[in-house]
């Protein structure tokens, strides 16, 4: 099984926490799309003519493109990969760019599943972030998501948000506790929750260093994540990996196969493809990677992209990373295969030590989180690495 992912790299604003790569430059889509269809021929020998079973558009803004673009990557993908016939196709959107006629395109196109972008239905805080919607529009573009048969719906949303932010109060738990209450009343079957991170080269990184934001406090950090898996899982959601929920197992099909660790190809800039032991990154640069897929010569494509063999130790690792955060574990057999006696020594030896401090537990020869090892995944995680 294999995925793949692409990346549509604009946006038409910045929002104020974000540090995905895009750009507000919409003026080079052709292009950017031009060159796309390029690397999507080139990348079609990369997995050996493994089965694709997941298309995901990510951004940026997917939703930028019109029904006639979307069609053209679709069929380019379809010349040039042998594809499952449960194919599970992923469009991200914005609100804003949701209606009648656009969902039913995408929709007849082949797109099966949606996720929606709505974050929090508080308008001031929507404003203050820079977003381009209001909780007005997010409500339509669920009902219109629903109403025109996509079953498969998922939505963003985030927390731990600042208690001040440029200069303005807010009152986070309460707009935490009203934005899982919008969202649990809506049949969907998915969430995405994802606590706020600041990032420093963003607006809020920056409000940040001046004083004009105040991050959230680790308590209460805590004490909102608490919130949304209790809340979620009291309305029927599972939480199968840290930041995702589903109801009646509608998984992501594609974000599991990445805490799997199956392959997959990635498209567009700053995507990155994954091989066996094999990483490839594509250069964050939308002049450059265009200037390089219009161009008839690869040979100099080391000039765009990134390689990494990834050792053992690597795999080992980046198993731990990805499978810890998930209900599938970490498999302490598969662990112990890739790395040394000395490095599983020191494995088992903190191990011990967090299953000590009740963040871990053992179940059948897999490694998993407790409630309290959620709070601290990523220390964790660093724990578990084999140096
Ligand atoms: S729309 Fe998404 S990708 Fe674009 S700036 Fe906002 S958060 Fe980032």
């Amino acid at each position: 099984m294999a995925g793949i992912y692409i990346h549509i790299p604009f946006c038409s604003k910045a929002c104020h926490y974000c540090d995905f790569h895009f750009s507000i430059n919409i003026s080079i889509k052709n292009d950017f799309l031009k060159a796309l269809t390029n690397e999507i021929k080139y990348r079609s020998t990369f997995l050996f003519n493994q089965t694709i079973e997941t298309i995901y558009f990510g951004g940026g803004t997917p939703s930028l493109l019109n029904p006639m673009e979307i069609y053209q990557i679709l069929k380019t993908i379809y010349n040039h990969y042998k594809l499952s016939e449960s194919l599970e196709i992923t469009f991200e959107t914005n609100p804003d760019d949701v209606s009648e006629i656009y969902l039913k395109d995408l929709h007849n196109l082949g797109i099966n599943r949606l996720s929606i972008g709505i974050q929090t239905f508080n308008d001031q805080l929507l404003k203050v972030m820079n977003r381009n919607h209001s909780s007005s529009q997010s409500e339509n573009a669920i009902k219109i998501a629903q109403n025109t048969g996509f079953d498969n719906l998922n939505i963003d949303l985030i927390y731990s948000y600042p208690s001040k932010i440029d200069n303005l109060d807010f009152n986070t738990i309460y707009i935490l506790q009203n934005d899982l209450e919008k969202m649990c009343a809506f049949d969907i079957s998915h969430i995405s929750a994802y606590h706020l991170t600041i990032e420093e080269k963003t607006v809020f990184g920056n409000w940040n260093s001046k004083g004009k934001l105040s991050k959230i406090l680790d308590d209460n950090a805590i004490i909102q994540f608490d919130l949304v898996v209790k809340t979620l899982f009291e309305n029927g959601f599972e939480q199968y990996e840290i930041s995702n929920f589903a109801r009646n197992r509608n998984y992501s099909k594609h974000n599991s196969a990445y805490w799997l660790g199956k392959n997959y190809i990635g498209l567009g800039p700053s995507a990155h493809s994954f091989k066996d032991n094999l990483r490839i990154s594509n250069i964050s640069n939308n002049k450059k990677y265009i200037d390089f897929w219009l161009q008839n010569d690869y040979s100099l494509i080391e000039s765009i992209q990134n390689l990494e063999i990834l050792s053992s130790k690597d795999k080992a690792n980046e198993h731990i990373l990805t499978r810890l955060r998930t209900k599938w574990g970490i498999e302490i057999q598969y662990i112990k295969k890739l790395i040394s006696n000395n490095q599983s020594k020191i494995f088992d030896e903190q191990v011990l030590k967090n299953l000590n401090l009740k963040l871990i537990e053992i179940n059948k020869n897999h490694i998993f989180l407790t409630q309290e090892g959620k709070y601290l995944a990523d220390k964790v995680a660093l724990d578990l690495f084999c140096e």
